[in-house]
């Protein structure tokens, strides 16, 4: 639409006016509507079955609402750099205050080093792990370091760990030129999702991973988008592709497939071997998925509560009735339902 010259003008001349009024001191920012419909509320799996559009908004709406109202991070942390290591984040402490923030009703203060370091650091970043561990050291976790670092281009990666009596926790994150350009490790991603790994480990306590492996990886992969990107829905959506990636032009999930992903048939036990057999990118971008579903019925906290209840000796299946008012099997049926509209708009 084009707008007459004239009109122009006697715009600028109430703006000038109005600005002269109030002494240039209004400066709220004009507020842009939406570029599109918010979909109602889910207050079921079925509403959301019906409106699957419902499911990526509100579980970034409820977590960014849930950041915005806890204001204050209680995360106790230290952040050690090796003595040869730019660490690819300036501000660490970014991340790990939003995911705090994202789950304080969770928030157990567990005192937790991050460490950084690059590859001609890895030896200082692994004695930092054998101090964690002491004699209790197991073998694989002697080469955790190395493991994720084990060239200068092939370093990527990071590792969250918490002590038996969950006393304390150590962080140790990779860094590499490639990590300097990449958003996941220069904005706090990577921060939000290692943190959200030692809120849920201080969780489960005792039963420390009785859940299913998507369980805990999906959910440190939703909440360290959601917490980072909280203040703009439009990041959150382009970080969340990223993790998506291929996954619905290859796998092509299906119910079925979706189905027995969810809830092996075999049952699964502690270590998940029962996901072995999937390509390990899928319980990150399908556990992220699923975790979006869950998160858009009942808010970031009914996720954490799964570890909190797994932790007080409750079945995974039974803690997921608890929370959502439904029976497991129809809960994994629902959500594979839901899930191939959602990644079949
Ligand atoms: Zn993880």
């Amino acid at each position: 639409m084009r707008t007459s010259k004239k009109r122009i003008t006697s715009l600028f001349v109430i703006i000038l006016t109005v600005s002269f009024l109030t002494g240039c001191a209004n400066t709220e920012p004009e507020l842009t509507a939406p570029k599109f419909e918010i979909p109602a509320e889910p207050k079921s799996f079925e509403d959301m079955l019906e409106n699957p559009n419902s499911v990526v908004y509100w579980a970034w709406k409820k977590s960014a609402d849930q950041i915005i109202k806890n204001t204050t991070s209680k995360a106790e942390f230290t952040i050690e750099v090796g003595p040869k290591t730019i660490a690819d984040n300036t501000n660490p402490a970014g991340g790990i205050n939003l995911a705090s923030r994202l789950y304080l009703d969770f928030e157990k203060q567990i005192p937790t080093k991050f460490v950084y370091f690059e590859r001609k650091d890895v030896d200082w970043a692994q004695a930092q792990v054998n101090k964690f561990y002491g004699s209790a050291i197991q073998d694989w976790q002697k080469r955790e370091a190395s493991k994720m670092c084990p060239s200068e281009i092939q370093c990527r990666g990071a590792s969250a760990m918490t002590s038996f009596d969950k006393k304390s926790a150590l962080v140790i994150l990779s860094s590499s030129d490639w990590g300097k350009q990449t958003k996941n490790n220069t904005e706090g991603p990577i921060e939000a999702h290692e943190y959200t790994h030692i809120i849920q480990d201080s969780q489960q306590g005792k039963y420390l991973g009785n859940l299913p492996r998507w369980q805990f990886e999906g959910e440190a992969t939703f909440a360290q988008n959601a917490a980072i990107y909280f203040d703009n829905y439009e990041k959150y959506l382009e970080a969340r592709e990223s993790v998506i990636g291929t996954l619905v032009y290859t796998v092509k999930p299906d119910v079925e497939w979706l189905t027995e992903f969810i809830s092996p048939k075999g049952g699964y036990t502690y270590g998940g071997a029962a996901w072995d057999k999937y390509d390990g990118a899928r319980i990150y971008d399908v556990g992220m998925a699923i975790t979006e579903v869950l998160t858009a019925l009942a808010g970031p906290s009914s996720t954490m509560q799964l570890s909190q209840l797994v932790g007080e000796g409750l079945s995974y299946e039974k803690a997921f009735t608890k929370i959502y008012g439904v029976e497991w099997d129809k809960g994994v049926s629902m959500i594979a339902q839901i899930l191939v509209k959602v990644f079949n708009p």
